[in-house]
C-alpha cells in the first residue's frame, strides 16, 4: 500500500513539473534622474528604494543568463525569489545616475542597445562608458536592434525586399557590431517598442539569439515562446506597491481585463 501511495506520488510530482512552467520576473527600465522628467525616467531614489527592498525581502538579483539557463533546464536551481534587471537605449543616465546604486547593491544589470546611438547620440552614452560598466562585471551588453526601428512602420511603408533588408540588419548587423565592440557574444534581444509577429519570431532564432524580450507585462516563463518572453516596464507612476505586485507575480495573475496598462 505504501509503496502504491508513493508511486502515485512520485506520478504527480512528475506530472506538475512537467505542467507548471518556471517564471522568473525580468524589469525593463530606461532612464534615471534626480527629478521625473518624463513617464520614463525613474527617479534616483524611487530605484535605489525598489533595489532596497528587493534585498529587505529577501529577493536576490540574478543574471539574465542564469534566468534563461533555468528556463531552458541548463540551470538547475536558482534563489526562490529571483529577479532580473534590464535597461533598454543605452541612455547616458544610465551612466551617470544608475550605475551608483548599481555598485551600492551589486545586482547584475543586462543593457540593450542599439548601436548606431552609442558615440553618436546626444542623450546615449559612448563606447568608453559601456565598456566601463562592462569592466565592473555588473553590467552586461545585449542586443535592442541596429537603430531603434518600427517594425510595423516599416512592414507598411518598405517593399518586401527593403524591410527584409532592414531586418536582417537589425537583428543580425545588430549582434555583429556589439559584438565587434563588446568582445563577447550576444545572446539575447528585446525587441524594439515592444513590436513583434511571428515572423520577426523566426527572424530572431534564425540570427542566434537564444532568448528575446518584450513587453508584455508578465513574467518571463518556460512555458512560452523563448523569443517574446515578458517583461514589466517600470515607470515614473509605479508605486513601490506597484513594484511589489510585478515582483511577486500578483500583477501576472491579474485577470486580463484588470490589468495594468503602461503606454510606451
Ligand atoms: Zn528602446
Amino acid at each position: 500500500m505504501f509503496r502504491l501511495i508513493l508511486m502515485v506520488a512520485v506520478l504527480v510530482g512528475s506530472l506538475w513539473g512537467a505542467a507548471a512552467p518556471k517564471k522568473i520576473p525580468v524589469l525593463c527600465y530606461h532612464r534615471f534622474g534626480v527629478e521625473v522628467s518624463d513617464s520614463m525616467t525613474i527617479k534616483n531614489t524611487a530605484f535605489a528604494e525598489q533595489m532596497e527592498w528587493l534585498k529587505t525581502h529577501g529577493y536576490s538579483v540574478i543574471p539574465l543568463d542564469m534566468a534563461m539557463g533555468y528556463l531552458s533546464g541548463k540551470v538547475k536551481t536558482i534563489p526562490a525569489k529571483s529577479v532580473v534587471i534590464t535597461v533598454d537605449d543605452g541612455h547616458k543616465s544610465v551612466y551617470s545616475d544608475m550605475a551608483p546604486i548599481v555598485k551600492k547593491y551589486k545586482i547584475p544589470v543586462t543593457l540593450f542597445i542599439y548601436p548606431s546611438a552609442i558615440s553618436n547620440a546626444k542623450y546615449a552614452m559612448n563606447w568608453e562608458q559601456l565598456r566601463e560598466l562592462e569592466t565592473t562585471k555588473l553590467f552586461r551588453v545585449e542586443s535592442h536592434t541596429y537603430w531603434h526601428p518600427n517594425f510595423k512602420k516599416e512592414k507598411k511603408t518598405l517593399t518586401s525586399e527593403e524591410y527584409a533588408k532592414s531586418v536582417d540588419k537589425q537583428l543580425n548587423g545588430s549582434k555583429k557590431k556589439l559584438e565587434e565592440k563588446t568582445g563577447h557574444e550576444i545572446k539575447y534581444l528585446a525587441w524594439v517598442f515592444g513590436i513583434y509577429d511571428d515572423a520577426l519570431l523566426v527572424d530572431a532564432k534564425k540570427a542566434g539569439y537564444a532568448a528575446a524580450f518584450t513587453i508584455d507585462r508578465k513574467h518571463a516563463s518556460s512555458g512560452d515562446n523563448t523569443m517574446a518572453l515578458g517583461r514589466y516596464m517600470v515607470v515614473s507612476k509605479h508605486t513601490i506597491k506597484d513594484f511589489e505586485r510585478m515582483v511577486d507575480g500578483s500583477e501576472d495573475r491579474m485577470p486580463k481585463d484588470k490589468k495594468e496598462v503602461v503606454k510606451y
